[in-house]
C-alpha cells in the first residue's frame, strides 16, 4: 500500500517520535515496512521515515543502492527500528540533500562522515552498523526525521529567508510533484 507523503509544514514532521514497543500487537511492523518501501520507491526516494507517512514512531527504511556506484557495495537496504545514534565522527562534509517531504528543493548540508548506529531489525534483533560517506548521510537524514529535524533546519538564516516563499508554496500544496502527498490544513479565512 502506498501512503501519501507528508508535506513540509505538517506538525508531525516536527515531533520527536515515540519508541515502538515490541509488545504492541496493534502495529504490524513487517507490513508497515513493506508499505514504507513501496511508498519510497513510488516516489524515487532512497529513505523514508515513519513521520513522513504521518506516523510519529521511531522507524525508517533505506534503500541507498541507487546512489551507490560500486557494485560490490550495493547491499544497502535496511529497516531501522528504535535507532540510537551512538557516535558521529570524522570530517564534516557538504552535500546537496533533498527530502520527499520538501520536493524540488535541494540544499547543501554539512554532516559528519562516519556514524555508529544501533537499532532493532524486523525480528527484534539488536544490530549495530558503522557507516561512512553517502550511506552514513542517508541514515543521518532519516534519523533526524525521528527527532523532528529536517535538513532545512541546518540552513543559515539567510538561506532560510531565501527559501521561505518556496517552502510556503509546498505547505499550500502549490507544487508539481508526481507522487501522492498530504498537506497541512491551513486556515482559509482570517478574522474579520
Ligand atoms: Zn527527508
Amino acid at each position: 500500500m502506498i501512503y501519501p507523503v507528508v508535506a513540509y509544514g505538517m506538525s508531525v514532521l516536527k515531533k520527536k517520535c515515540a519508541e515502538i514497543l515490541k509488545s504492541d500487537k496493534s502495529l504490524d511492523i513487517k507490513k508497515l515496512s513493506e508499505d514504507m518501501f513501496e511508498t519510497m520507491y513510488a516516489a524515487d526516494g532512497v529513505g523514508l521515515a515513519a513521520p513522513q507517512i504521518n506516523l510519529p514512531i521511531q522507524m525508517f527504511v533505506i534503500d541507498g543502492n541507487p546512489m551507490i556506484d560500486d557494485e560490490e557495495e550495493k547491499d544497502f537496504k535496511h529497516v531501522f527500528i528504535n535507532p540510537v545514534m551512538v557516535e558521529e565522527s570524522g570530517e564534516r562534509w557538504e552535500y546537496e540533500e533533498g527530502c520527499l517531504s520538501i520536493p524540488n528543493i535541494r540544499e547543501e548540508v554539512e554532516r559528519f562522515d562516519t556514524i555508529k548506529i544501533r537499532y532493532f531489525d524486523l525480528d527484534w534483533n539488536e544490530q549495530e552498523l558503522v557507516l561512512d560517506g553517502i550511506k552514513a548521510r542517508i541514515v543521518q537524514h532519516e534519523y533526524d526525521h525521528l527527532q523532528g529535524v529536517l535538513f532545512t533546519d541546518y540552513l543559515s538564516g539567510f538561506k532560510k529567508r531565501l527559501l521561505k516563499g518556496r517552502l510556503a508554496k509546498i505547505s499550500k500544496g502549490n507544487i508539481s510533484v508526481d507522487y501522492k502527498m498530504i498537506f497541512p490544513v491551513l486556515k482559509k479565512r482570517g478574522r474579520r
